[in-house]
């Protein structure tokens, strides 16, 4: 490990670039070192990686990175306030510290990463590591937008199987690692569990952080699946998965029906008969094999029926096959 010159430590930069975190935009700190350097460690051996930390803040997570013998930190933060702080620690840091102003859930990762850095997916995981505490608001929504990259194998993972080491409210995370059976298995369980290996590694209570959420925070590590537990394009098993456990508590049978238009109901049945699933199972105790065989059948019948992947059964009677609605329907679901 080697040794920082002098920083300033994590208040007195707090002090001195006079950082408030803005509640609206639900910035939390964590000052406490030992567990900014706890989350580092839980995060595995770090030697000679790319770092890339998402919403750095102050920087607390920031000084645990630079404490390890990494290759280079790249940090993405999308409050320009933090910029000059950030700035600072890089260059009194004396490592390859970049800071990069910007918004991680649009921006391309792929691009701050040298190709020599790639490895084959089947080899050990990648060189690289994505870390971060983020707003609870854009942690759910950027691991649903990384899983699809996974399985897509694009942006950080077009470099092999990088791993991630991220902060999500404790029910979230408890829910990411969930098992069959459980109360809280749902669509975020399978999504995860079916592309990566995901571990809760440990609980931060709310009190920890600057000003206190009142929840407390889980920290969990998703390292990269060789092969997906699901082999079928991610929309696709995202669909399927979302109207299973949109009727939960229900049979099965009755999620599935909302994938296919009432005049096409034999393809419920199709659905079943395909995948030699018990219809009047509950979703959250179909097992993973199960749920492959599900996604498997539903993406043979779209390829025989092209327009039932278009299908929304929300939709009005006129639009349901429509790109036009279901463009406008994520619309309004993005403004909610
Ligand atoms: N990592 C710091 C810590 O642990 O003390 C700050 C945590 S605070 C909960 C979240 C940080 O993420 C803030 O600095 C915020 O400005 C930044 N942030 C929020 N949304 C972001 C986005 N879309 N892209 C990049 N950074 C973002």
């Amino acid at each position: 490990m080697s040794r920082l010159p002098p920083l300033p430590n994590i208040q007195e930069i707090i002090r001195f670039y006079k950082l408030r975190a803005i509640r609206s935009l639900s910035q939390n700190f964590l000052l406490d070192m030992n567990l900014n350097k706890k989350i580092i460690r839980k995060a595995g051996n770090l030697t000679n990686n790319v770092v890339i930390e998402v919403g750095p803040g102050p920087g607390g997570i920031t000084r645990a990175i630079l404490e390890k013998d990494i290759d280079r930190l790249i940090v993405i933060e999308k409050d320009k306030r933090f910029l000059p702080s950030l700035e600072t620690i890089s260059r009194l840091s004396g490592k390859n510290m970049r800071v990069v102003h910007g918004d991680i859930l649009n921006y391309s990762l792929d691009t701050l990463i040298p190709e020599e850095f790639s490895k084959p997916w089947d080899d050990s995981p990648s060189d690289i590591h994505i870390i971060g505490n983020l707003p609870f608001n854009v942690s759910t929504p950027l691991i649903i937008k990384f899983l699809k990259a996974i399985s897509e194998r694009t942006g950080p993972w077009k470099f092999g199987r990088t791993p991630l080491t991220l902060t999500f409210q404790k029910e979230v995370a408890e829910r990411m690692v969930s098992q069959i059976g459980v109360s809280e298995r749902c669509r975020l369980s399978v999504m995860c569990q079916h592309l990566c290996k995901v571990k809760l590694e440990f609980v931060i209570p709310g009190k920890a952080f600057t000003p206190s959420p009142k929840v407390d925070v889980g920290v969990v590590k998703f390292l990269p699946l060789k092969q997906p537990l699901i082999d079928v394009p991610f929309l696709q098993v995202e669909k399927v998965l979302r109207h299973f456990f949109h009727y939960r508590q229900k049979k099965c049978y009755r999620g599935a029906e909302t994938l296919f238009p009432a005049d096409q109901q034999k393809l419920t049945e199709e659905l079943f008969t395909r995948s030699e699933v018990d219809p009047f199972e509950r979703p959250f105790l179909l097992i993973m094999e199960e749920y492959q065989r599900i996604c498997r059948a539903y993406s043979d019948i779209c390829e025989q029926h092209p327009e039932i992947f278009e299908y929304d059964y929300r939709a009005p009677q006129s639009l349901k096959h429509t790109r036009l609605y279901k463009n406008s329907a994520e619309n309004q679901t993005k403004k909610h």
